[in-house]
């Protein structure tokens, strides 16, 4: 069996930022779309998912509470995907935490929050995914391959202080992404990860205001100070600017030849 033209795609912690900017893109482009996120979040998900269906047609969209955290949970995400919206084409594991922390103060357990949202959470989506995909058995001659993304961070590349765990965490989505890459050519599944740099979400609001109280600034400087001092391009990066190269170039036909790579898109911080 080959799985065709259909498309469909889970984006993990899409209920707002980043990750809902890229189910909004692939919705456009056609994509089936399964929005994630986690049960706190469960307003979000549905909220989200009616207003795709809405926009795009009936059945286009729907939404699924899982921690990526749990395995089981990812299965339990994926089996449900496939049953409402066919054969799994694309999996983006966007779902992240982040802390402003100095590394002699962060706790154990935070360390191992950390670990487990931002590595164990893509791990889990990866492997699950490539399994269902493998599973599924390979794309239609003449078809985009399949394609497992994962979030890192300009981090990933140059760590910052005060945020060591998180660091080292997209530090590990890189080389992730990198092995999976190797091993899952054969299979005709792309592995991809993308790095924002300072993206106006929920996340750096809340950096913006522990790091404002560790240097002694306002409420909404430090993300005005970072971004206009660091970017090249003097501004704060939009979730659109990001969901744009994830949901656009690395989902589509145009990174067929692209593998193993963590894209930056960051305006210009870093310089790979
Ligand atoms: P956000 O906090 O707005 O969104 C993250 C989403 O992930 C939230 O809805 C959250 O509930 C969800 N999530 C957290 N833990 C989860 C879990 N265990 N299972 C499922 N969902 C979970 O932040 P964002 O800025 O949109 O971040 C998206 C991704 O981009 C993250 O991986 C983040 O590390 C990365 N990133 C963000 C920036 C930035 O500047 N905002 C920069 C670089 C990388």
């Amino acid at each position: 069996m080959t799985v065709g033209h259909k498309r469909s795609a889970i984006v993990t912690g899409s209920s707002r930022g980043i990750g809902e900017a890229i189910v909004r893109r692939l919705a456009k482009e056609g994509y089936h779309v399964c929005i994630n996120d986690v049960a706190a979040n469960k307003e979000g998900v549905d909220k989200l998912a009616a207003e795709l269906n809405k926009e795009h047609g009936d059945g286009k969209a729907i939404g699924v509470v899982a921690d990526v955290t749990k395995s089981a949970e990812v299965e339990a995400l994926i089996k449900e995907s496939v049953e409402k919206l066919g054969p799994l084409t694309v999996m983006v594991a966007n779902a992240g935490i982040a802390q402003v922390q100095s590394a002699l103060e962060i706790s154990d357990e935070d360390v191992q929050k950390m670990f487990n949202v931002n590595i164990v959470g893509v791990w889990n989506c990866y492997t699950r995914a490539a399994k269902q995909m493998i599973a599924q058995g390979p794309v239609a001659e003449g078809t985009t391959g399949y394609k497992l993304l994962g979030c890192a961070s300009i981090v990933a590349f140059k760590p910052f202080p005060l945020l060591s765990h998180y660091s080292a965490s997209k530090w590990a989505v890189r080389g992730m992404t990198q092995v999976f890459a190797m091993e899952m050519a054969k299979h005709k599944i792309q592995v991809n990860a993308y790095a924002p740099g300072i993206v106006g979400t929920a996340m750096w609001e809340l950096i913006d205001e522990k790091l404002g109280e560790i240097e002694g600034r306002p409420r909404g400087e430090t993300v005005k100070k970072y971004s206009s001092e660091l970017t090249a391009m003097g501004r704060v990066s939009t979730p659109d600017d990001v969901a744009r190269v994830v949901g656009g170039f690395l989902c589509g036909s145009d990174s067929d030849f692209v593998t193993g790579q963590t894209i930056v898109v960051d305006g210009g911080i870093i310089f790979t």
